[in-house]
């Protein structure tokens, strides 16, 4: 037995843990959890623990519908919000099919498979995310007509605001889960709010991220508050992104960084930028991924609709952050694209598989787009050769669907899975007559 291992049998022992919950996640991004008895855990690290895969989205089919999930002791965890009495542990886990392969159904090991790539080129993979979420009004929600929770702004400090106290509350949760917040604060729209995790390598990142969304939904059912990662509620205030910033080592050295390079990029930093924007739109169903995140994406409100790079512009979406020259190891590129409701396995691992492609094809990095790119008209912009993101699901979509790199970095189960179910989305909503059609022609035609 590992060091792990036995460490997380005796903190079960220890600490009278009464459940252990082992997690993973769904090709859409939605956290599964199942809860097992601590006398199970030594038997499921050794042999796994059996499920039926054929109900989870995006698992295998019917014929072959038994999986394994084994718990990974290195993620193990008591649960804060269910407080120390009895406590509740947490493992994430790797699934296999019964004959011990990955499971290809798997996020987790999509992207651990894509990492394994990049070591084998020398490179490890950092990120870290700024998160953004709205919280509502829990009453008129269950109205059916959803108002934020306040109305602060961006770094409101508003006295005795609710936002402040759930905040501490959510990042106190966090680093209880081992999991550093770097920042948190207010965001533009009134009961927006943003969390930024400290950076850690892509796997990791992925796992804090889907514990993150739970610690928030969790402290919003604790404080009467509705916590939403929807991309875009409310059509007059900005959507939720996830920006997120890479940087790419080899062993101890930031391979973004170079002293002598145009803000202090390294070569390999600028073909991996070049692979990013090369392949942005065909990536864009995943990393944008409902209906709804199209509704944000138009190039208003701080969120990016062309596919262009800058340093100082917040309608990019991909920026180089310059903080301070001499930035050394922190030297690192932000692509804005991505927004809150994404499975952050699955777009993790094509962000990389995008970068290293830019890097093994060596890639040519486009010239930096001017400030006032962002003011022309979509004429204009492709006059000038900048290409514009998918501008819907559908789009998205065909995009995707004629794509190499998506479909060898996903695999063909998941690949398949993902379009069968999006393109379902997309024709339930055609399918609907909105308010907007309503209003706009009803009286008029
Ligand atoms: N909310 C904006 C987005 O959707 C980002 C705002 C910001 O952090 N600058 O991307
Ligand atoms: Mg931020
Ligand atoms: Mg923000
Ligand atoms: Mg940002």
């Amino acid at each position: 037995m590992d060091k792990q291992t036995d460490f997380v049998l005796r903190t079960i022992e220890d600490r009278g843990v009464r459940f252990v919950r082992l997690w993973f996640t769904d090709v859409v991004g939605s956290l599964k959890s199942v809860a097992v008895s601590p006398a199970e855990i030594e038997g499921a690290f050794e042999e796994g623990i059996g499920f039926d895969g054929s109900s989870i989205q995006g698992f295998t089919r019917v014929s072959e519908s038994d999986m394994l999930a084994f718990p990974d002791p290195s993620t193990f965890q008591l649960l804060p919000w269910r407080g120390e009495k009895d406590p509740t542990g947490r493992m994430f886990c790797d699934l296999t099919t019964p004959d011990g392969q990955p499971a290809a159904s798997d996020s987790r090991n999509v992207l651990r498979r894509t990492m394994a790539q990049a070591a084998e080129r020398g490179f490890s993979f950092y990120v870290h995310p700024e998160c953004e979420f709205y919280l509502l009004d829990r009453e008129s929600l269950q109205e059916g007509r959803p108002q934020p929770a306040d109305h602060a702004g961006y770094f409101d400090n508003e006295p005795g605001g609710s936002a402040n106290d759930f905040r501490r509350r959510a990042v106190t949760m966090l680093e209880e889960l081992g999991i550093s917040v770097e920042f948190s604060h207010h965001e533009v729209g009134p009961g927006q709010n943003e969390i930024d995790l400290r950076y850690a390598d892509a796997l990791t990142m992925a796992d804090n991220i889907q514990t993150f969304r739970t610690v928030v939904k969790e402290v919003g059912i604790e404080q009467g508050v509705h916590a939403t990662f929807m991309p875009k509620p409310f059509p007059d205030q900005p959507g939720s992104g996830m920006h997120t910033h890479f940087s790419l080592f080899e062993g101890d050295d930031n391979a973004f960084y170079d002293p002598a390079g145009q803000y202090e990029l390294s070569h390999t930093a600028r073909r991996f930028m070049a692979g990013v924007l090369h392949h942005a739109a065909e990536i864009t169903a995943v990393t944008n991924q409902f209906v709804n995140s199209y509704k944000r994406l138009w190039g208003g409100d701080e969120a990016p609709s062309s596919i262009a790079w800058g340093h100082n512009n917040r309608s990019a979406l991909l920026r180089v952050p310059l903080y301070k020259p001499g930035k050394g190891q922190s030297t690192r590129i932000e692509y804005r694209g991505i927004d809150s409701a994404a499975n952050p396995y699955l777009v993790f691992a094509l962000l990389l598989a995008a970068g290293l492609k830019g890097i093994e094809e060596d890639y040519e990095l486009p010239d930096e787009a001017e400030d006032n790119i962002w003011e022309l008209s979509d004429q204009e912009r492709r006059a000038l050769g900048i290409r514009s993101l998918p501008g819907s699901l559908e789009q998205a979509l065909e995009l995707m669907e004629g794509s190499e790199l998506v479909a060898d970095t996903l695999g063909e189960q998941v690949f398949n899975y993902f379009l069968l179910n999006k393109r379902q989305e997309w024709r339930e909503y055609r399918a609907q007559v909105t308010d907007y059609e309503l209003r706009h022609s009803l009286n008029r035609l």
